[in-house]
């Protein structure tokens, strides 16, 4: 078990954690970056970004991730493979000890572990995980060319993944519980307009069947009203795309969570509850979880950690 001393600590390596990265190294901070579970974050499961500002033509989501990388070990920032298991912010410097044991002193603490996908809580996701269950369009769309899917949720993730989908299948089922799409405007047509993409409005999907691999879903539609209807499709893969959950878990009981467990920020910048532990990205960002929402909280959060340095150190 190693004992490192650090000035600044970034949990989590997403578009906030690099940039974090960035703004720290290039202040002469040194920070040490602990990519965690998913290295790059979720935009390394997304094929292509259209919105980030510098690329009028679009960048591949995995790209632009191990370019911030790049970006950041450039300066000096340390970036490596572990997952901080936990932390205890009780008294500085803060101890952050990794899962394979190693025990990471640091001053500030900048926490950017991003958020993931939820499941509908259906105990055949778990059964058909890898075998035709997925949250990720772009991970295992692959796997179902010429095939028949369904995308559950009426967001802009859920929209992406249906459109993309339908460029691989041969039919995409989009399974909407409401009567309506909130994606935005431009997604909503998209989906709309595709020959291929079905969309099951104020359905909600109730189990999952087949043997090995799936094979269907049993669906209802107009739940609890007078028009409720049971019926069932075929399908071989059931993508998830309902939102995320913070991954917050390891700060239960030390930082102030909201209800929904994001990270609650003071101060107009992104002071945590607990001098010298800022946060960043869509940990503590319900609302916007752009990636160029999370890069400028990222920034924010490095020149905060620096402030805080400067005034304590
Ligand atoms: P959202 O929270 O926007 O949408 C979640 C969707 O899942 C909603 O339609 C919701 O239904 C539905 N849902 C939630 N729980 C259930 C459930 N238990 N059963 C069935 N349906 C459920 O999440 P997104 O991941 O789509 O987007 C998050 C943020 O990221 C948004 O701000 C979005 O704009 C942004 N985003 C932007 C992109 C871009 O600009 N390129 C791409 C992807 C995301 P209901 O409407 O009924 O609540």
């Amino acid at each position: 078990m190693d004992t490192e001393k650090t000035k600044c600590l970034i949990i989590g390596s997403g578009p906030a954690g690099y940039t974090a990265a960035i703004y720290a190294s290039r202040a002469n901070h040194s920070p040490i970056l602990y990519e965690g579970l998913q290295p790059g974050g979720q935009l390394t499961t997304t094929s292509e970004v259209e919105n980030f500002p510098g690329y009028p033509n679009g960048v591949m989501g995995a790209q632009l991730m191990e370019e911030l990388r790049q970006q950041a070990v450039r300066f000096g920032a340390d970036c490596r493979p572990g997952i901080i298991g936990e932390v205890d912010f009780s008294k500085r410097p803060f101890r952050c000890t990794t899962l394979d044991g190693d025990v990471i002193e640091a001053s500030t603490v900048i926490v950017a572990t991003g958020a993931s996908a939820k499941y509908l809580g259906l105990p055949d996701e778990q059964r058909f995980s890898g075998m035709g269950v997925s949250a990720c369009a772009t991970c295992d769309g692959f796997f179902y060319r010429n095939r028949v899917v369904a995308v559950v949720g009426g967001g802009d993730t859920a929209c992406e993944e249906a459109y993309y989908l339908s460029t691989l299948a041969k039919k995409v089922y989009l399974i909407v519980r409401k009567d309506y799409l909130r994606a935005s405007h431009v997604m909503r047509q998209r989906v709309m307009d595709k020959e291929n993409i079905e969309v099951l409005f104020n359905t909600n999907t109730t189990g999952l069947f087949g043997n090995e691999f799936l094979e269907g879903a049993h669906l209802v539609e107009y739940a609890g009203t007078d028009k409720e209807r049971h019926f069932d499709i075929d399908i071989d893969g059931f993508f998830l795309a309902i939102g995320h959950k913070p991954n917050t878990d390891i700060f239960k009981g030390q930082l102030t969570l909201d209800e929904s467990g994001y990270i609650v920020l003071f101060n107009n910048t992104q002071a945590t509850n607990v001098p010298g532990v800022f946060a960043a990205g869509d940990v503590a960002d319900s609302r916007y979880q752009q990636a160029v929402a999370a890069a400028g909280s990222g920034c924010r959060a490095a020149l905060d950690a620096d402030k805080f340095l400067m005034e304590n150190e």
